[in-house]
């Protein structure tokens, strides 16, 4: 067998062995090869339902919705489908028997918020998580979709270092344009669990010249439509959906106050610059 007929592999175990033998060449690097992108990652608490209408973003708070359809089913349809009433999506949804599905990655930005402000932000849809509730607007929440929704809140806030006090409704950061989720939702429930800001027991009243309209700017309330805020509180906070203050609101609203200011992290929610 000539030399040159050697297989390569015969040729370097002879190099190896034959100390004397000048070292081999040097051989040009291999080309880095990108590393493939990271595997998306998908709640194993929830079924796996992709929705195509999302884009990338990071969440500091999460909002909450009531699908408003007569079911999960019909929900889960316009919300992976380009419907023609314009594109929707939401991270999440509950159905009323308490089955969790999930439609976008945590990572990516879900189209559920729509125009909406609340504190510094006014990209809710680049901020956010948001949960789908399968709720008609009118009837009571399921025992079975609360024990979901606070399992899920238990899971996302832990993961992704979400404030739990940054809970908040649609209702909340739209007041002119939405009204979910309704007066029966139980806030003060999801409260007891530590999630979303709750006025403590007892209030004490509010000092003089206390200013509520601050305190409602400070809670996060756009105050552009002073009315809609102030129902949007009421719907909120004590079940109704008036559009006047009442005789209470004012202690509760410096309870909120109180409890934001007193807060080690920055009280407001963080100013982030929106993706496109
Ligand atoms: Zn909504």
């Amino acid at each position: 067998m000539k030399p040159h007929r050697i297989a390569p592999v015969l040729v370097a175990l002879a190099l190896a062995a034959c100390a004397a033998s000048p070292p081999p060449k040097p051989q040009p690097l291999p080309t880095p090869q990108p590393l493939p992108p990271p595997k998306p990652l998908h709640n194993p608490l929830a079924q796996w339902r992709p929705s195509p209408n999302h884009d990338p973003r990071n969440a500091v708070m999460i909002v909450l919705h009531q699908t408003e359809m007569e079911s999960a089913e019909a929900a889960l349809l316009t919300l992976q489908t380009r419907n023609l009433g314009g594109r929707v999506s939401a991270h999440y949804l509950i159905g009323d028997n308490g089955v969790l599905y999930q439609l976008v990655d945590e990572t990516e930005r879900a189209w559920h918020a729509g125009a909406s402000r609340w504190g510094g932000v006014s990209d809710l849809n680049s901020a956010s998580i948001g949960i789908e509730i399968d709720n008609d607007g009118v009837e009571p929440f399921t025992e079975a979709q609360i024990a979901t929704l606070l399992r899920l809140l238990g899971d996302i806030t832990w993961r992704l270092d979400i404030p739990k006090h940054l809970v908040i409704g649609h209702g909340d950061i739209a007041p002119a344009r939405k009204r979910d989720p309704s007066a029966l939702f139980p806030w003060k429930r999801l409260a007891d669990a530590g999630y979303g800001l709750w006025p403590r027991a007892p209030l004490a009243p509010p000092p003089p010249g206390f200013d509520a309209w601050a305190a409602m700017r400070l809670v996060g309330y756009d105050l552009r439509d002073p009315e809609a805020a102030v129902r949007a509180f009421h719907r909120h906070y004590r079940g109704n959906e008036a559009s006047q203050w009442l005789p209470g609101d004012a202690e509760i609203l410096f309870d909120l106050q109180k409890q934001l200011m007193d807060m080690p992290e920055p009280a407001v929610v963080p100013i982030t610059t929106p993706s496109s």
